[in-house]
C-alpha cells in the first residue's frame, strides 16, 4: 500500500508551488498564530510543515510530515513552542522521499546566536555554491538549497546576523522570499526581482509576514503592504526597519501566482487574485469566443475565469462538473483497476446540466493534458453535443526553475504539440489559449506585455528566463529539490 504522491495518476495535472512561509513577532500566542497562518497557506505545500519559536532565552523547533494539522493540530505541540516570536514553513515535495531533515524552517546555532530560516523559491546557483562550500569543509545536514544560505551566513565576516544574511544573499542567484528569526528580530526579504510573493501585516501591533494575505485574514490581522522586490525588513524592539541592500533589478513577479498558485481571496502585488482570474476569463472570451450553450469551469481553479468568460460572452455559467473535495493525499492507492478510473475520483460530470448542450470548458492551464483528456471524455459520455476548451493562460511550454514544481519540458503538452494537435489529443471540438498580451491586460497592463513596468516573470509561458540559470548552464539539474540527489 502506498500513500499518494502528487505524481501518481490521481494528480490534478497542475504546476505546484513549492512552499509557503509565515512569521510573527511580539505576540504571546506566536506559535498558535503561525500554525493558523500555515493552515491558510496549505495550498502552497502539503507534504510537510514546521515551526520554530523563540521565547527570549531558547529556540523551540517542531517539524513534521503531512498537513499542518497533522503536526500542529495537537494543542500540546503548540504549548511546547513557547515564545513571543515564531516562523513557519509549508513544503511541497517533488521528488524522492520527504525526509524530516529536509523540512523547514532550518534552525542552526551560529556564533551570533540562533538562526531559523524559511524559504519559498529556488536558488539557481545552489550547486555551484554548495560544491565550493563543501570544498572548504562545510558539513551539510540536508539536501536543501536553503542550507547553502545558512553556510554562507555562518562563514560571513560581518558582525550582525542581518548583515551576514545580506552578505549571503548577495552571493546567491535565484528566486527567494525568505523569513528569518534571530534572538532579537523577525526578518523578511524578497529577491531583487520579487519573483515570489511576501506580504507584511499587523496583528494588534505585532508585525506579521506571510506568502499571501489569506494568512492574515485567518488571524484577523491587517494587511499593511507587499514587501518590495529587493527589500529586507527587520522587525525588532526598535520597530520595523526597511533596508535596500541589493543592486536594484527590474521587477519580475511570477505571473503564475495570478493564474493558479495564490488563493483567490489573497491580495498579491496590490491585486485581488480572484479579480485578475475573472479578467483572464473576460479577455479569453474577447479573444476566442465560440458559439455554445453553457460555460462550465473545471473546478475549482477554473471557476473565476469561467465566471468572467460567461459574463463577457453573455452565456449561462453552470457547474457541469462537480468536484469531490474529499480525495486527499491520505487516500490509499487502490488496485490497478480502480486507479484506471483516475480523475473520476475527483471530478464527475453533472449530466443534468450538460446533456444535449454545446459546452465551453474553462480551465486555468494545461500541463501534461492528462486530466483535460479525461474530463472531455467525461463531458461527452454525459451527453454534451460539442466540447470547446478555453484555457485562461498561454500554453505552458517551459519548465520553471524559480521554486515551482514543473515536469520536464518533454512532458509539457504545449512543448510537444501545436494547438491543433493538442485539440486532437484532448478530444475537443476546438481549443484556444489566452494570449500573453491578454494575460498582461488581465493583470492590469492595459497595453500588453512590454507596454509598461512592471513586467512579470512569464518564463514557463515564453521561455524568457529573467534570472540566470547558473546550475543548469553548468550541467546540473536545476530544481530546488533535485539537491535531494546531490552527491559531491
Ligand atoms: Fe512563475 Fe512560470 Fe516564472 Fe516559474 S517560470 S516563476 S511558474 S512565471
Amino acid at each position: 500500500m502506498t500513500r499518494f504522491t502528487p505524481h501518481l495518476p490521481f494528480d490534478d495535472d497542475k504546476l505546484h508551488e513549492e512552499c509557503g512561509v509565515f512569521g510573527i513577532i511580539g505576540n504571546d500566542s506566536a506559535s498558535a498564530h503561525a500554525a493558523l497562518g500555515l493552515h491558510a497557506l496549505q495550498h502552497r505545500g502539503q507534504e510537510a510543515a514546521g515551526i520554530v519559536s523563540f521565547n527570549g532565552g531558547q529556540f523551540h523547533v517542531q517539524r513534521g510530515l503531512g498537513l499542518v494539522a497533522d503536526t500542529f493540530g495537537d494543542p500540546n505541540v503548540i504549548a511546547q513552542l513557547k515564545g513571543h516570536a515564531a516562523i513557519g514553513h509549508n513544503r511541497y515535495a517533488t521528488t524522492g522521499e520527504t525526509v524530516l531533515r529536509n523540512v523547514q524552517p532550518i534552525f542552526v546555532e551560529t556564533v551570533m546566536g540562533g538562526l531559523a530560516l524559511a524559504h519559498n523559491g529556488n536558488l539557481t546557483n545552489a550547486h555551484v555554491l554548495r560544491r565550493e562550500l563543501v570544498r572548504k569543509g562545510a558539513l551539510f545536514q540536508s539536501t536543501l538549497d536553503t542550507e547553502v544560505i545558512v553556510h554562507l551566513v555562518a562563514t560571513s565576516t560581518y558582525e550582525t546576523l542581518p548583515e551576514r544574511l545580506i552578505d549571503a544573499l548577495k552571493q546567491v542567484t535565484g528566486a527567494y522570499s525568505l523569513i528569518a528569526l534571530t534572538d532579537s528580530a523577525l526578518i523578511g526579504v524578497r529577491d531583487p526581482m520579487g519573483v515570489r510573493p511576501l506580504v507584511l501585516g499587523d496583528l494588534q501591533g505585532s508585525p506579521v509576514l506571510a506568502s499571501e494575505t489569506c494568512a492574515f485574514d485567518i488571524l484577523g490581522a491587517d494587511f499593511v503592504r507587499d514587501i518590495e522586490p529587493g527589500e529586507m525588513v527587520v522587525a525588532g524592539e526598535a520597530g520595523i526597519e526597511s533596508l535596500r541592500p541589493f543592486t536594484p533589478a527590474p521587477e519580475r513577479f511570477c505571473v503564475f501566482e495570478y493564474i493558479y498558485f495564490a488563493r483567490p481571496d489573497s491580495m498579491v502585488e496590490e491585486r485581488n487574485v480572484y479579480d485578475v482570474r475573472k479578467n483572464m476569463g473576460r479577455e479569453l472570451a474577447r479573444e476566442s469566443g465560440v458559439s455554445a450553450d453553457i460555460v462550465v469551469p473545471v473546478p475549482d481553479s477554473g471557476v473565476p475565469a469561467a465566471l468572467g468568460y460567461a459574463e463577457e460572452a453573455g452565456l449561462p455559467f453552470d457547474l457541469g462538473i462537480i468536484r469531490n473535495h474529499y480525495v486527499g493525499r491520505t487516500f490509499i492507492e487502490p488496485t490497478d483497476h480502480i486507479r484506471h478510473l483516475g480523475v473520476k475520483l475527483k471530478h464527475n460530470a453533472n449530466r443534468g446540466q450538460v446533456a444535449g448542450k454545446r459546452v465551453i470548458l474553462i480551465d486555468d492551464s494545461i500541463v501534461r493534458g492528462t486530466t483535460s483528456t479525461k474530463i472531455v471524455s467525461m463531458m461527452r459520455e454525459a451527453g454534451a453535443t460539442e466540447v470547446h476548451m478555453r484555457i485562461a493562460s498561454p500554453p505552458n511550454t517551459h519548465s520553471c526553475f524559480y521554486g515551482v514544481d514543473t515536469p520536464s519540458r518533454e512532458e509539457l503538452l504545449a512543448a510537444r504539440m501545436s494547438v491543433d494537435e493538442m485539440a486532437t489529443f484532448i478530444g475537443v471540438d476546438s481549443l484556444a489559449f489566452l494570449s500573453v498580451d491578454g494575460l498582461y491586460r488581465a493583470a492590469g497592463q492595459t497595453g500588453g506585455r512590454f507596454s509598461n513596468a512592471p513586467q512579470y516573470c512569464d518564463a514557463c509561458l515564453t521561455g524568457d528566463y529573467p534570472i540566470p540559470l547558473v546550475d543548469r548552464e553548468g550541467g546540473h539539474d536545476a530544481n530546488q529539490l533535485s539537491l535531494l540527489n546531490y552527491h559531491e
